[in-house]
């Protein structure tokens, strides 16, 4: 499709930003982000969900529904047509673009307020039933839970049921590799569903209305009206020939999407008569990755390195999700911890090397490498190459000056300290060594020795 055409060009426009490492062109951060800004806005990355001109279900229109906040949002008349309302929402983006200082929020506002009304079917079923005809999603975006409270503020009192009933929706879970959410991509998905085959007639058992009124006598002279399902039209309240059709959809993996991220195909799923059809919605289920963990927009590696690369410098490659070889290097006179002084492991990280932003592609999180500092072994260090380290190496022990009559020399075993605490009598090995059982720790260490 020409709308996904689309968004690859616009994408790889920007690939030799993120050739170099980070560390490179820190400075050109905010220009650039302006300048990507605008191309986000020109990709249009809602196109691929205007699936043309299809009427918004049956039902009236509601007649308490607001209609108009969306296009006071972004300030055109409801009779604008699409190029109006698209240059209006430019405009506006750019100004209250959050990296531009704008608010967040009237950012949020614009953006959703475009995505309804840039598409004609949305557009049409928010002109004749509010945001409330809106419910349950829209786009690919994970849905508008909260359309409302996003324009009226607080909560809302009750909802009223005003659109038409919609079937149940159908989850498929959707694999998705972490290349793939990086770099996004089109898949196509073949679904089977129940299609109306002819027009659907009012069933003469219920009068449409899906129930059916029983009379039980539950008594003499005493009976009990019970509602219940018409068994004709099984509550459906109309009837119509029905067939299964098989269609093939497009989902868009937008860059970025999360994991359990929904991509809702609108009344895809099975057709019932006389009511709207339930969504399809794929949700994005995250393959694990050989070497990158994800948490948000942010990426993590761990990586191993031998104790003269933690001191005297390191440079490896790594190939990131988009196929592009980063050469991880260090500065001069960087130095890598074995771990920091809480304990924790030794963190760095590459900045924007992370996900794409989801609706924000060019805004990336970061990479965050986790060190292991692996040390030479017992005996790995010849006598000679200990001096010279010894000359090198800051903190040096000093030689300390003991009698060798009075002082005992202790040397160390390998120890646990989930050991600690059971030593003495309550260990068989060392109480046998042990005659009085009674002395203190560093007789002990001497019999080991002996
Ligand atoms: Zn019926």
């Amino acid at each position: 499709m020409h709308e996904n055409e689309n968004a690859r060009k616009s994408s790889s426009h920007f690939t030799p930003r993120n050739s170099k490492p980070k560390w490179d062109d820190r400075g050109l951060g905010n220009t650039c982000r302006f300048e990507n800004g605008k191309m986000f806005f020109g990709g249009d990355p809602f196109d691929q969900f205007q699936n043309g001109g299809m009427d918004g279900g049956p039902g009236g229109s509601s007649s308490n529904a607001d209609t108009t906040k969306l296009y006071e949002t972004l300030g055109v008349n409801k009779s604008a047509d699409a190029k109006e309302i698209k240059k209006a929402y430019r405009k506006l983006a750019v100004v209250h673009h959050p990296d531009k200082g704008g608010d967040e929020h009237k950012f949020k506002e614009i953006n959703a307020a475009y995505e309804i009304l840039s598409d004609p079917e949305q557009r049409a079923k928010y002109d004749r039933y509010g945001l409330e005809g809106l419910e349950g999603g829209a786009g690919g975006s994970g849905g508008h839970e909260d359309l409302f409270s996003m324009f009226f503020g607080g909560g809302r009192g009750g909802r009223r049921s005003s659109g038409p009933k919609r079937g149940e929706d159908v989850n498929h879970p959707l694999q998705v590799s972490l290349e793939d959410l990086y770099n996004g991509k089109m898949v196509k998905m073949a679904v089977s569903r129940q299609v109306l085959d002819g027009e659907p007639k009012m069933c003469t058992n219920c009068s449409g209305s899906g129930a059916v009124v029983e009379l039980r006598q539950i008594a003499i002279g005493m009976v009990q009206q019970v509602r219940r399902k018409c068994p004709a039209c099984t509550g459906e309240g109309y009837m119509a020939p029905k067939k299964r059709q098989r269609e093939v959809l497009e989902v868009l993996i937008e860059k970025g999407m999360k994991n359990e991220a929904k991509i809702v195909f609108r009344n895809k799923a099975d057709e019932k008569p006389n009511m709207e059809a339930g969504h399809v919605n794929f949700v994005i289920q995250q393959k694990p990755h050989p070497l990158f963990k994800r948490k948000g927009a942010d990426l993590l590696i761990t990586k191993t390195i031998s104790l003269n690369e933690a001191l005297c410098g390191f440079e490896w490659r790594i190939t990131h999700l988009d196929n592009r070889e980063i050469i991880i290097k260090s500065r001069s006179g960087e130095i890598i911890k074995a771990e920091k002084d809480n304990k924790t492991p030794f963190v760095k990280i590459v900045q924007g090397e992370g996900m794409p932003s989801h609706g924000n592609p060019f805004v990336k999180g970061d990479l965050y490498v986790l060190f292991t500092v692996e040390f030479p072994e017992d005996g790995d260090l010849k006598p000679d190459q200990i001096d010279m380290l010894r000359k090198i190496l800051p903190g040096a022990s000093m030689a300390i000056e003991y009698d060798p009559e009075v002082a005992e020399v202790a040397h160390l075993e390998l120890g646990d300290v989930k050991n600690f605490g059971k030593g003495g009598v309550a260990n068989h090995d060392r109480a046998y060594d042990s005659d009085e059982g009674g002395e203190g720790g560093s007789q002990q260490v001497q019999c080991q020795q002996s």
